[in-house]
This record gives structure tokens, sequence and C-alpha cells, in this order.
């Protein structure tokens, strides 16, 4: 689950680390009255005015401003407010429709009062999944173009590896403050900020926390000026308040009404819809439709019991996405009978009406060859299938 900065900011100040303090708003009369706010409890001069939305590379599309007076203040809160903020990360990138911003973070400015004296660092945390261990990515080259940084010159980005077992160590802290390049204050603080952070990320039961700039200022100390947060949504049942966080305007909404509906969704880019009880049975489903020459245009797990309802909620979820040509439905008849699965299928092809992409079944298991003959014999535009590969040539079939 991804957070926005200002929720991600609140927890790590809850975990010690000082980030760059600000107010959320959601109108430009809000957002005055927190720039006067943050003048008298801040000092600060200017203010920050930054579109919250669940994408970075914000500052480069416009959705980042450094207000110099109230007036700016106003005039850049007017213009983020309900912008559509295209950023390369909003979905379809830059020429993407963007995202709408309804949410803004007035923030001190950090930078002050000596920016020439301030450096941009960059630090992330997340799990590598080759090593199996949770990975510190750091950078003397902070700011907005990381991604370049990695590209251009890969040795300026370092990486040091937790053991899951020792957990973050002192000398580890002290080699990256070391390849920063601090010394003195700066470096001492940065060994606290490391091992705050590092600590938030195994607390929060984090799969990403990315500080991007982690600023050092005037006075050498080290300060989340940007905070990228990722819950793994494993975790989130023991995380009550955070995922009370969640804002669902920001999520794929069929993945929302799938997720109520107990569904394991995710909309991918294909053409062939896949139902599939079983997450590895999915995958294999998935595969054998690129092999077949479609693409899928989702992963969807019905679960092990899947009855008419199920069935019914999961055909309405694929048939919302318009670039489904074709649906696959995979069943492995183990704990629900193959029968039960054909009823439901018939049942919800009748009670939807008019469904006008071809659906291939393959049902497998107990009773498969009764379900064979009920959905061959409902008189319904459904093939069946019982081997896979059958199933994968009418997908090639239909889709010709
Ligand atoms: P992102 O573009 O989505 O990563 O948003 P950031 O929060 O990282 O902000 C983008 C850029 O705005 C940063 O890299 C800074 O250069 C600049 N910025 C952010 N906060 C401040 C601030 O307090 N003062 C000044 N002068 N610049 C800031
Ligand atoms: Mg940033």
């Amino acid at each position: 689950m991804n957070l926005h900065e200002y929720q991600a900011k609140e927890l790590l100040n809850k975990n010690g680390i000082r980030t760059q303090r600000g107010i959320m708003v959601e109108s430009v009369d809000a957002a005055l009255n927190a720039f006067d706010e943050l003048q008298k409890n801040t000092g600060t001069k200017y203010a920050v005015v930054k579109a919250q939305i669940h994408a970075g590379g914000r500052g480069k599309g416009g959705g980042v401003k450094l207000a110099k007076s109230r007036e700016e203040v106003k005039t850049y809160s007017s213009s983020i407010l309900g912008m559509m903020l295209k950023t390369p990360q909003t979905p379809g990138g830059i020429n993407g429709p963007g995202k709408l911003v309804s949410k803004l973070l007035i923030a001190e400015d950090s930078y002050a009062p000596n920016f020439d004296a301030c450096k941009e660092y960059y630090m992330s945390i997340l799990m590598d999944r080759s090593t199996s261990k949770n990975v510190i990515i750091y950078s003397t080259q902070g700011g907005m173009d990381i991604e370049k940084v990695a590209e251009e010159t890969p040795d300026l980005v370092h990486k040091e590896y937790i053991d899951p077992v020792l957990g973050i160590q002192d000398f580890q802290c002290r080699k990256i403050a070391f390849n920063l390049k601090l010394e003195g204050k700066a470096y001492k603080e940065m060994l606290v900020f490391v091992k705050k952070l590092y600590n938030a990320y195994l607390q929060l039961d984090a799969s990403l926390i990315e500080i991007n700039p982690c600023l050092i200022n005037a006075d050498d100390d080290v300060i989340a000026v940007d905070c990228k947060l990722a819950i793994d949504d494993n975790a989130l049942y023991r995380h009550i308040d955070i995922e009370a966080m969640r804002d669902e305007s920001e999520e794929d909404p069929t993945e929302v009404e799938a997720k109520a509906h107990h569904l394991n969704y995710l909309t991918l880019d294909g053409n062939v819809g896949c139902m599939v009880n079983g997450a590895g049975l999915a995958m294999a489903t998935m595969d054998i439709i690129k092999l077949s020459g479609g693409n899928p245009a989702n992963f969807l797990d019905v679960g092990g019991t899947a009855d008419a309802a199920r069935v019914e909620s999961a055909f309405r979820i694929i048939l919302k996405d318009p670039n489904v040509k074709a649906i696959l439905v995979n069943i492995f008849g183990g704990i629900v009978r193959c029968d039960r699965v054909a009823q439901g299928i018939v049942d919800a092809y009748k009670n939807m009406g008019n469904i006008q992409v071809p659906i291939i079944v393959r049902l497998q298991g107990t009773n498969a060859d009764i379900a064979k003959k009920m959905i061959d014999d409902s008189g319904l535009k459904v093939y069946s299938a019982i081997l896979l590969q059958e199933a994968a040539d009418l997908v090639k079939k239909v889709l010709s």
C-alpha cells in the first residue's frame, strides 16, 4: 500500500526522524491558513506548495513550487489544486492523462536560510529479492534526477545489504556516512539518521522508504525533505492505524472493487481476461496465454471457494476493462467441485445478460466431465476445454 508524502512524514516523525514540516490542505483558503501557521510555528519565510499524489517526479511536472510570499502561496495552490499532474511516474508517463491533485502539502522551506550551503543526498531502503536481504541504496547525487544518475554514473550509487539476523551494524552506518563524504557533525547526524530510518522501515513493515532529497542543511542537520513510503500489504493487519490512511482515490478503481469482493486482482495491459483459482495456476495461465499469442488483461485469483456469486463479481470486474477480447476461466476443482463452478458460470452468464466476449472455460479436477457437459448443454456462447493446451488453442482461435 502506498502512502502520501504527508502521511509518510507523519510516520517518520513518530519514529524520531526529522522531516520538512508541513500541513496537508484541501483548499486554497486552508493553504493560506497553513502558511500563516507555519510561519508562526517554524519561522519559515517561504513555503513549498507540494501536490500530494501517489507518484514521484512531481517537481518536474510542476507539482512542487517554492512560494516566496502569501500571494504566491495563493497563486500556486490555486493552480496546483485540481490540476491533472503528469510526471514520469503517473500512469502513461508525461504523455498520459496525469493524476488529479486534490490535496496539497504546505511545507516549510527546509533550505533556508542558506540555500547554497545545503546539499541534497539520496537514500532508500527496500527488499532485494535476489539476496533476500534489505538493502540501503544511497548516493551523494540526490535531488530530482536519481534515475539519470543510476543510468549514467552507476558508481555514484552505493548499496549496503543488511543481514536479516544481525540487523543493521554500526560499521555499516559509518560506511554509509563515509561514502557520502560527510565529516564532523553531518557525519554523526547521518549515523543516527540511517539507523533510525532502518528501524522505521522494520517497525512499519515497509517495502520501500525513499528519501530524496535527504537534505543536509547549513547547520549540518539531516532532514527528510521528501518521502515515498510503501507498506507491505501482507503486514497491514498489524498496522490498523496505517491501513486507515489508505487513499482509495489514488488506487486503480477496479482493483479497489475487487478487493471489496475479496478477489485477488491486478490490472494488466493485455486483451485476455483471466479467472483462475490459486495464484500458481493464475501464473501458469498467464504464461499459456502468452504462448498462444495473447496477452493477459489481468491477474485474478478467485480463491478456493469459487461459488456463483464470486464468479459473477469476477466476470463483472474483468468486463469493466474495454481491452478484454476473450475470457479464459481456468479452475481446478479440488476443494470446490467442477460442476458447482460450472453452475456458477452458467448462472453468472445468464444473470449478466449481454456478455459479448467469448468465454473459454477449462475445468479440471473433481467432476470435470459433468461440468463440461453442463457447459456444452447450456446453449451459451461458452467454449469448454479440459486440457490447458486445448484452452490455449481456443484462446488463439477466438482472438484470430
Ligand atoms: P518530487 O519531485 O516528487 O520528488 O518532490 P520533492 O519533494 O523531492 O521536491 C522536488 C524538489 O523541490 C526537490 O528536489 C527540491 O529541489 C525542491 N524543494 C523541496 N522542498 C524544498 C524546500 O523546502 N526549499 C527549497 N528551496 N526547495 C525545495
Ligand atoms: Mg523527491
